[in-house]
């Protein structure tokens, strides 16, 4: 089915026929129709006066869009490595032979379709999956056969119990953020007292870092925006948290959505920005409604819009702009590309988006976290954030802890904790490896739990997965090197081929079929990756194995072959034969392989 021209016509007015909408506008018809068709390519082409190609390019880069018919039900399993822990695959298998269909199959009576995808920010109450894009966790087989019959019966998604779509804050430390109780406004009355330049030194006084994992110093943000030659500025919140194991921004936006947008009001009145957008992941679906409810009452509260508590120069206002399934754009200027409606690849830099963002305007892009730390700073004044934190590190950082944990859920804790203090909050015991910072942070084993979650020590942006003595972390490394295959963005050669071949050795070595020239490989892959990577993703990308491959070599070991090169056949299987005949199959009988 595709839409109708005349339907195709109104969405695209909807949307102010705005070709940096184009995103938007695909999502809508991915809605209506299941997939986008390429007539759909066409109309949508024609009525936006842009070449059919850019439309091709941008729906066929997002993981969320299809381009071919897919099943009437949608149902993406989450790959994350904690879900694939607490029994993702067998409950995929089991939906699977419920209707008859393999995994990336739509089932014969074109019903539904199964498949996988990256993280969906729901780690603390997994395993998840997304039904047609909306978020379901707590996944076992009672809810699976729920949502099969639910399936089976036609049931349209809106009919579907709204307890199957319960997302729960779970909450263990509250802080400087959580525990807020900014009223509205009251930063922004704080910001016009002292005036733009002042706010800019306050900030820098606080010694604010960007909580998106780079740490960059948020007040140089905000200063080389504001000096930045150009009429019109632009205020970026990025809530396109994609790092697998990361969830915090979904519950900051939940229960302090006032605070992030007053954050980003703030920075608006400082650099003299007159647009704003929030970028919110596609996986975050269910927090769309809530976010524009907290958009208007702002407006209707004159904190957004035309002059802003009454000040005729301060107009900003906000859209919310949903992404569509891509991790690279988390990269700021790769979000910045996906905003104005095109496939999301990373810009080359300098220039960087303070200078040449939105549509080349000078354009803050900041974290979820870092704008709702800000608004705090601003009311309450620098000291009070540096009360908190080291002298490097200032203020509180909240972490997102999965995995082998007793209490999964959010910390907030002062920079500077060890490792070992937030393990053992959360309740983890027999603890083997603990992954800071998502797959792109790094490994650390018991030796390294002493060390300090700071800046100037182990920099993170929040994830924390945490792995008892039970689990292979070679298998661990696999599915991080899957996830990297999965979510290069293919603009460079270096992470397009690098992130395949890393992974296919991962799969032989998960599998018993590695060799010893795997292992020198892998190692080779990472640093190739390393220096001649486009983007950070590249960069990262062979983390997980450099990481794993130096403080749990044993695991590796234990399933490669001796070989430094694999057979192109197999020795025993082919001596299977000559076993039967001799009706001999003791173990001298068999093919054996040194230790490694
Ligand atoms: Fe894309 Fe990977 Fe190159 Fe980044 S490093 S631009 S994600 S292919």
């Amino acid at each position: 089915m595709t839409l109708p021209t005349t339907a195709i016509g109104g969405l695209l007015q909807r949307h102010r026929n705005d070709p940096s909408r184009l995103v938007q506008i695909l999502r809508d018809v991915q809605d209506a129709n299941g997939f986008i068709s390429p007539r759909d390519i066409t109309e949508i082409a024609q009525g936006l006066g842009v070449p059919r190609a850019r439309v091709e390019g941008t729906a066929g880069f997002y993981s969320f869009f299809a381009t071919e018919p897919r099943g009437q039900y949608r149902v993406l399993f989450s790959d994350n490595i904690t879900d694939e822990m607490l029994g993702s695959h067998a409950l995929r298998d089991a939906l699977c032979r419920a209707f008859d269909v393999h995994p990336g199959e739509v089932s014969r009576d074109g019903l539904v379709s199964v498949g996988t995808t990256s993280c969906t920010g729901l780690c603390d109450q997994g395993p998840a999956l997304l039904v047609n894009g909306r978020a379901i966790g707590r996944l076992d087989p009672a809810r699976i056969g729920v949502i099969a019959a639910l399936i089976r019966g036609k049931t349209p998604l809106d009919r579907w119990p709204a307890e199957l779509f319960e997302v729960t804050d779970m909450i263990h430390r509250a802080d400087l953020l959580l525990d807020s109780a900014l009223k509205p406004g009251e930063a922004i009355a704080a910001a016009m007292e002292k005036g733009p330049q002042a706010v800019i030194d306050e900030v820098k006084k606080s010694n604010l870092r960007g909580r998106g994992g780079a740490g960059f110093s948020t007040a140089t943000k905000w200063d080389a925006c504001r000096v930045a030659p150009g009429p019109e500025r632009v205020v970026v919140c990025n809530a396109d948290e994609g790092e697998p194991g990361t969830f915090k921004d979904r519950v900051l936006l939940r229960r302090h959505a006032e605070l992030v947008v007053e954050g980003m009001t703030v920075c608006a009145y400082a650099v003299g920005a007159q647009a704003g957008f929030i970028y919110l992941r596609g996986e975050y679906l269910f927090l769309r409604d809530h976010l524009e409810a907290v958009l208007q009452a702002r407006r209707d509260a004159r904190l957004l819009g035309q002059s802003i508590r009454g000040q005729k120069s301060f107009d900003f206002d906000i859209e919310l702009h949903l992404g569509a399934g891509a991790y690279v754009c988390g990269e700021e200027s790769a979000l910045i590309e996906s905003l104005e409606g095109k496939r999301g690849i990373p810009r080359n830099r300098p220039p960087y988006p303070v200078t040449h963002g939105y549509k080349q305007r000078p354009t803050v892009v900041n974290n979820v976290e870092t704008l709702a730390a800000a608004a705090l700073i601003v009311k309450h004044g620098a000291g009070w954030f540096t009360a908190k934190g080291t002298p490097t590190s200032s203020g509180t950082k909240i972490h997102s802890v999965s995995g082998d944990v007793a209490r999964p859920g959010l910390y907030e804790l002062p920079w500077g904790v060890t490792i070992a203090e937030l393990l053992d909050l959360s309740g983890a015991k027999n603890t083997q490896a603990v992954q800071v910072g998502g797959p792109s942070g790094v490994c650390l084993a018991g030796d390294g739990f002493k060390r300090k979650l700071a800046f100037e020590d182990v920099p993170t942006a929040g994830a924390f997965m945490v792995f008892d003595n039970s689990r292979a972390m070679v298998e661990v490394a696999e599915n991080f090197a899957r996830f990297f295959k999965h979510e290069s963005c293919g603009f460079c050669t270096p992470c397009r081929v690098g992130t395949a071949l890393m992974h296919r050795a991962m799969e032989r070595i998960v599998h018993g079929r590695g060799t010893k020239r795997d292992l020198k490989e892998l190692k080779y892959i990472a640093q190739l990756l390393k220096v001649s990577s486009h983007c950070g993703l590249g960069h990262t990308a062979g983390n997980p194995v450099l990481d794993t491959l130096e403080r749990f070599r044993p695991s590796y070991q234990r399933r490669i072959r001796s070989f430094d090169v694999l057979p192109s056949f197999d020795l025993d299987e082919a001596l299977a034969p000559a076993r039967e005949v001799t009706g001999r199959d003791d173990p001298d009988a068999h093919f054996a392989e040194d230790a490694p």
